[in-house]
């Protein structure tokens, strides 16, 4: 017998026992923050130095490179490994999936990563730590070593649009899974929060974890308020349970 797919829309709920706050969400940090906003909006950022020269400073600070995985990602890591077939559809840009374990091909990254920066000229990808370490070595705002054109982190800035070929892709998933989960997502933002009514539509059974209501909630055969990091892993060995045995 097939085993069903189970599809996993990640958002910021799921890192924030890592340490990493809600920067983009509705309430999240960048929205309640015009300042901080505008060091994330591709226009302010491409257009001015002094823009670009506090966004790399505040990379620099917040060491957000440095956060380790949390339970629920460890537990998404440990669904895939017990043969459960997994896509991780993640709104977060931190790569902690990957580093619980969860094989890389089976994450998209909605919003892309901060783990690399991106050329807005030629387009070349070079790991975040490089320019990092440029950045401590005095450069205020690295440069691309191929070109000279500004460099970005390889998230989507507001103002971007999301990769097109990712979004296709996290689409196909909604549509052909068997369970999606929404974990630790208002489902507010789009288009990816629309992801988990594509898969409703399609007939694939929606549980969403989150501890506030979500505009999903009434389509979720499963709504569940407690804190992710313990009802995630109780809610996955069930799931393993349920399609291993
Ligand atoms: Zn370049």
């Amino acid at each position: 017998m097939t085993k069903p797919l189970v599809a996993v829309l990640s958002g910021a709920g799921v890192s924030t026992d890592s340490g990493i706050p809600d920067y983009r969400g509705p309430n999240g940090l960048w929205r309640s923050d015009p300042g901080a906003e505008k060091l994330v909006t591709y226009a302010y950022y491409m257009g001015d130095p002094e823009i670009r020269r506090r966004a790399w400073r505040m990379r620099r600070e917040t060491g957000a490179l440095r956060a380790e995985p949390n339970a629920a990602h460890l537990a998404l890591a440990e669904l895939e490994k017990s043969g459960v077939p997994v896509r991780v559809l993640t709104q977060n840009v931190d790569g902690l999936h990957q580093l619980a374990g969860m094989p890389a091909r089976k994450v998209l990254e909605l919003h892309g990563t901060a783990r690399a920066v991106v050329c807005t000229v030629c387009h070349e990808r070079t790991p975040m730590p490089e320019a990092l370490a440029r950045v401590e070595a005095g450069e205020d705002d690295p440069p691309c070593r191929r070109c000279g054109g500004i460099l970005k982190p390889a998230t989507v800035l507001f103002g971007e649009h999301l990769d097109p070929v990712v979004l296709g892709e996290a689409a196909a998933i909604a549509k052909a899974c068997q369970i999606f989960i929404a974990v630790g997502s208002s489902l507010q933002v789009h288009p990816a929060a629309g992801l988990a009514g594509v898969a409703a539509d399609h007939g694939a059974r929606l549980v969403i974890v989150n501890a506030e209501p979500t505009p999903y909630d009434d389509r979720a055969e499963e709504v569940v308020r407690e804190p992710i990091g313990t009802a995630l892993p109780a809610l996955l060995r069930g799931l393993t349970h349920e399609i291993n045995h």
